[in-house]
This record gives C-alpha cells, structure tokens and sequence, in this order.
C-alpha cells in the first residue's frame, strides 16, 4: 500500500479513543441535587440509552439521532453526557439549547455544573470553573474548555441569536415540542440548528429529544417518524417471543367510581399471554438477556439518522403501579367531567405519544377534508369578478394571498406567495410592488387580471416602513394601510381613522374587526359547498420572477395555519400556541381590501356579470 494511500486510510480510522457510553461509566458522578440517584453513573440501569450512547459518539458514523420519549427515561442526562464526552476527549465547538431562558438557566444550574462539579474529571480537567482570576473563565451559560480553549454554549430556542451563523461540531436540542414554530420569521428552528453543524461534515453530531404533543404540530413526533423507529424489545421470561411495552397490553383492576386501582399491574406478553410482572422487567431489559432496539421502518433510505421511540414504562424510576394511578386519574376526569387535559399530558408524557382528544380530531378531519377538496386550477376562474390581496408583514418576509372574488364571500385562493427579504429593504418592496401592482394573472377564458385592491398589515415592528410604503403608492394604487383591533363584533371594516405618520404626513389607517373577520373566514373554511366557500388549489404556494425561494411550504402545512385558532370564553380568536397562521391573516387583509374600497359591491358586480379584466 502506498504511503499516501495508508495516511488518507489512517485519517478516516476511527479515533481510538472511547465513546460516550464507556466514557459516561468511568467518569461520570451525579450530583446529590441533579438526578434520582447520586454517585457513580451506571449505564446498565437503563440499558436502553447504551445503543442511543453508541450513536452519539465520534466512532459511530451516525449524524442525527432523535428521540420521542415519556419522562424519567435518563435521555436528559444522556444529552449532557454526549456534550460532556466531546468536552474531554473530542474538542469541539458545542451547543445545548433548550425552549426557554428559564428553563435553560434551571437544566443549566441544577444539571449541568452540578454534574461537573460532582465529576472530578470534568471539574479538574475539563471545565474551567465560573469564577477564576485568570483570564479563562467560565460563566453559566458560556462554559470554556481548559485544554482547547473552545467553548460549550448554552442557549434557549426562543432567542434568534441562538441559529446566528456560528459554526458548531455537536448540538444538543433539547424539549423541542416547547420550542416556537418560527423564530421571529427565521423559519423552522430544528433545520436552522442543523445548518450550523455543516462545516462539521460527516462529523457533525445533532441529538434532539423531547416528549410529544399534539399530531399536528409536535415537531419530535415528525421528527421521529422520519426515520427508521426503533423500539426498545426484550424477549418474553416465559415464551422467549420479542415484545416491547406498549399501553394496550398492560392489565389491571380499577373501580369504576373512584378510578382507583385495585390490583397490581401486570403485562401481558401478546403472543401467548404470558404474564409479566414488574420485578421481572430488569432483568428483561438487560443487553445480556437478548434486549435490543429493533427498527419498525428498516427500509429508511438515510443510515446516518436514527430516530427512537421511548415510553416511561421502561423507567427504572418509575413503577408501573404509578404509571397507571396517574393514568386512571386522567381517565376518570375526561370520563366523569368531560375534562381531556390530564390524559393528553399522560399519553405525552408517559406513553410519550401523541394525543388528539375529540376537538383535536376535529380538527384533523378538517384538515384532511380541506387537503382532499383542493380544485384543479391554475388560471383564473371563468366567474370571479376581481383579485384582492391580502399582505401579512413578518421580520423577514412579507406573505401574500391573492384571492378572486365571485361574489361577496365565495372566493378562490389564487396563490399564496412569500416575498423573502427585510419589508423595510427597497429591494424587497420592489418584489412587493411587482406582485400587487405589475403581475398579470392569466384568466381560463382568456385576458387577464392584476390584483385590483390589496391591503397590508401595519401591526409588529416594521410598523413606519410599512406605513412610508403605503404613503408612497396608495394615490396611484388601492393599498390600504390596516391593523388589527380589539373589538370582537365590529365588522371587519367600519371606519378608518386618519394617523400622522413620523415624517408628519397623514395617512387613512384601516382599524379591522379581525374576531368577526375570523368567525365568517374560518366558518367559510369549514364550508363544504355552497355559496359561502373558499375553493383551494393544488400547489398553493406559488414563486415568480425574483423572490428567493427560501421558504417552502406544503399546501397541509398552509391549510393547518387556518386551524391554529381556538375561541376563549368571551368570543375571542386566540392563538394561544402561538402556531404559524399567516393564512389566516392573509385571508383577514384580502377580504378587508375589498371592503376598504368605496361603493364597491361584489354581488351587484357578479350579477351583472361585470369582471375586472386588465386591458393590454
Ligand atoms: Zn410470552
């Protein structure tokens, strides 16, 4: 073998060094506050994390690993470990990041120093401490790594400084379905996270664990499903068939009134209805008894991610009895008082799965009947009268939905459009003004419209730009200027109010009655047929000439923005998740733009068969 050939074969040999499961076990201490236990860590009590350990370390080729998990299962402490490992033998630069400053500040205190605290390596060797007199010092969120030099950070996932574009070998994305959809109009936070990573090529370490929530927008759910779905199976004490806990096999007795249990838990294997019982879980679990993750995707194209599944009733903490005592509580209040909190926080907790209780599958079924009646258009229709369009600015983006009117409320979303760049920008104004004033929509029986009013939102923090924007066209243009407003039964216009903007010119500002815009729109949505309906295309999402297209979007995660809306007890539309739900508004400003023009009425126009054709 040649010399150059044996170097380039040495440089691609694994690092001899050790991985993060063996590295955890001779180094790793837990601190008496941190964990259940305390003392030196053995992995062997939750045998399950060994495999997931062996991915997350440099000897595995894999660069993605996630998990959806009940509480209790040590994958916390698995992810401080990972970060540990790299800290002392693999130097790098690293990342955590966890959905809040507050939670971030509590996992950082009480998990993480005082894991390197009670761990004489990290604590002598690794980790230089928070307060030193020298110049290399640590802080709580910022910690330094003596030998390199280079640093772990600690970030939360709502601060948009967290995906700046600085370059890290391993992250650690932690609790993810608490994490915002967006972050301040960046887009998906988990893509904007991996990004970073990249430098880092075939190298680069992503860990992402969290319980789930709800189907439709839990994002570790998606997350995981994408993937090759391990379940963690041990073979049957009695039969020796594979099995894996799951909710349906578990027995028990419980009283019908009080919900209490009233015998042990016990699980039956679903072969040949063994019985299992809790004591004989341990030993069960062990890797020595044939235990072993087995994949229920195995097929999965991409090798280097490996996704989990892990419910709390493999937690060495947390006994079956418990398990399902809180199971029968939650049972009890959605049985007895119709309340489904409790059972839906069990299944994401516990089973770690996600719920959907009867609303939500409600809403799904929405969801699903919408995706289904999407029409086969691309022009537009023979009967609509004119387009309106309605502009939702974000920080990074404007979004536009241009709808044709057939009459008062039936109407087709045309196409939705995402002008990305800074709304303050010029360059991004231009790509505006070439949609609303200059584009041509083709028409199915020949000619042509453009969009003849649009209205745009003033609301957030560009709130000036758009307002200079407005009053540089709307004499020669219908563009409205419009907020939302607080009142719940106002119609979606009624008055204007006329504003001094900062360079003291006046400017008609739109004032709309968004809940009951919100009421007529999302009942439209919900319509089957008739005359008070929305007819959707396929392919919603459009791109012209000029606009990045940065942001993708499927015509499900589009039609879901206008499902995100729950109405509180006064009447109120509330986002209270704060999902994405630009279509939404966009719907809002597009109807309000036809209502902001003076003496226009659209049935009058419909019957007499007026349309507003662009003349060439
Ligand atoms: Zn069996």
């Amino acid at each position: 073998m040649s010399v150059v050939l044996q170097a380039w074969k040495d440089g691609l040999r694994p690092d001899p060094q050790i991985g993060v499961d063996e590295w955890r076990n001779k180094y790793r201490y837990l601190s008496e506050s941190g964990a259940s236990e305390h003392g030196k860590l053995d992995s062997n009590r939750t045998p399950y994390t060994i495999e997931i350990a062996e991915h997350l370390s440099p000897q595995s080729p894999t660069q993605q690993v996630f998990v959806c998990k009940g509480v209790q299962v040590a994958i916390t402490e698995l992810g401080n470990d990972f970060l540990f490992t790299y800290a002392h033998l693999y130097s790098r630069p690293m990342m955590g990041v966890l959905p809040t400053k507050p939670l971030l500040e509590d996992h950082v205190k009480s998990k993480v120093w005082s894991g390197v605290n009670a761990s004489p390596v990290l604590k002598n060797e690794v980790f230089y401490p928070i307060k030193q007199g020298s110049t290399k010092t640590s802080s709580t969120l910022k910690m330094v790594m003596r030998k390199s030099g280079t640093t772990l950070n600690w970030r939360w996932a709502e601060s948009k400084s967290t995906y700046a574009s600085v370059t890290y070998g391993a992250i650690l994305a932690s609790d993810v379905d608490r994490w915002p959809d967006d972050v301040e109009g960046e887009g998906d936070p988990i893509s904007l996270l991996q990004k970073r990573l990249d430098t880092f090529g075939i190298r680069k370490k992503f860990f992402c664990e969290s319980s789930p929530t709800k189907r439709r927008n839990s994002k570790i759910y998606a997350e995981s499903m994408y993937g090759d779905r391990n379940y963690y199976n041990m073979k049957c004490p009695t039969c020796a068939e594979y099995i894996k806990f799951s909710e349906e096999n578990f027995v028990y007795e419980y009283d019908k009134e009080s919900y209490e249990l009233l015998s042990d838990v016990i699980y039956r294997c679903p072969h040949n209805d063994c019985i299992i019982k809790e004591y004989e879980k341990t030993e069960m679990m062990a890797l020595e008894n044939g235990a072993k993750w087995i994949p229920e995707n195995p097929n999965f194209r991409n090798p280097l991610r490996k996704t989990y599944f892990l419910p709390s009733y493999y937690s060495p903490w947390k006994s079956w009895f418990d398990v399902f005592t809180e199971y029968l509580i939650a049972l009890g209040e959605k049985e007895k008082y119709g309340k489904t909190k409790k059972i839906k926080v069990w299944y994401n907790t516990i089973d770690g799965s996600v719920y959907d209780d009867e609303s939500e599958k409600e809403v799904q079924t929405t969801l699903d009947q919408l995706l289904q009646r999407r029409e086969e258009y691309t022009k537009v229709p023979e009967d609509v009268v004119l387009l309106s369009a309605g502009v939702d600015t974000q920080g990074n983006r404007f979004e536009v939905s241009v709808y044709g009117w057939v009459n008062d409320r039936e109407r087709y979303l045309i196409a939705h459009y995402i002008v990305t760049g800074d709304p303050k920008d010029p360059t991004t104004q231009k790509l505006l003004d070439d949609l609303l004033f200059k584009k041509l929509f083709e028409c199915e029986n020949g000619g042509a419209m453009k969009i003849f009013t649009s209205a745009i939102d003033t609301g957030g923090d560009k709130t000036q730009h758009v307002y200079n924007y407005v009053l540089r066209r709307y004499k020669n243009h219908r563009l409205f200027a419009v907020k939302g407003g607080k009142s719940i039964d106002d119609p979606i216009v009624k008055d204007f109010s006329i504003i001094k903007t900062k360079k003291n010119r006046p400017l008609k500002l739109y004032i709309l009655g968004v809940n009951s815009a919100k009421d007529d729109i999302i009942s439209d949505v919900e319509e089957q047929f008739g005359t008070r309906y929305i007819h959707f295309p396929h392919n919603i999402q459009k791109f012209y000439e000029g606009v990045v297209m940065e942001h993708d979007m499927s015509d499900e995660a589009f039609l879901n923005q206008f499902l995100q809306e729950t109405k509180d007890e006064e009447g109120r539309w509330k986002n209270e998740l704060k999902r994405r739900n630009e279509a939404l508004d966009c719907a809002v400003y597009a109807s309000a733009a036809v209502k902001c023009v003076k003496g226009l009425d659209l049935d009058k126009l419909a019957k007499l068969g007026k349309r507003a054709f662009y003349k060439r």
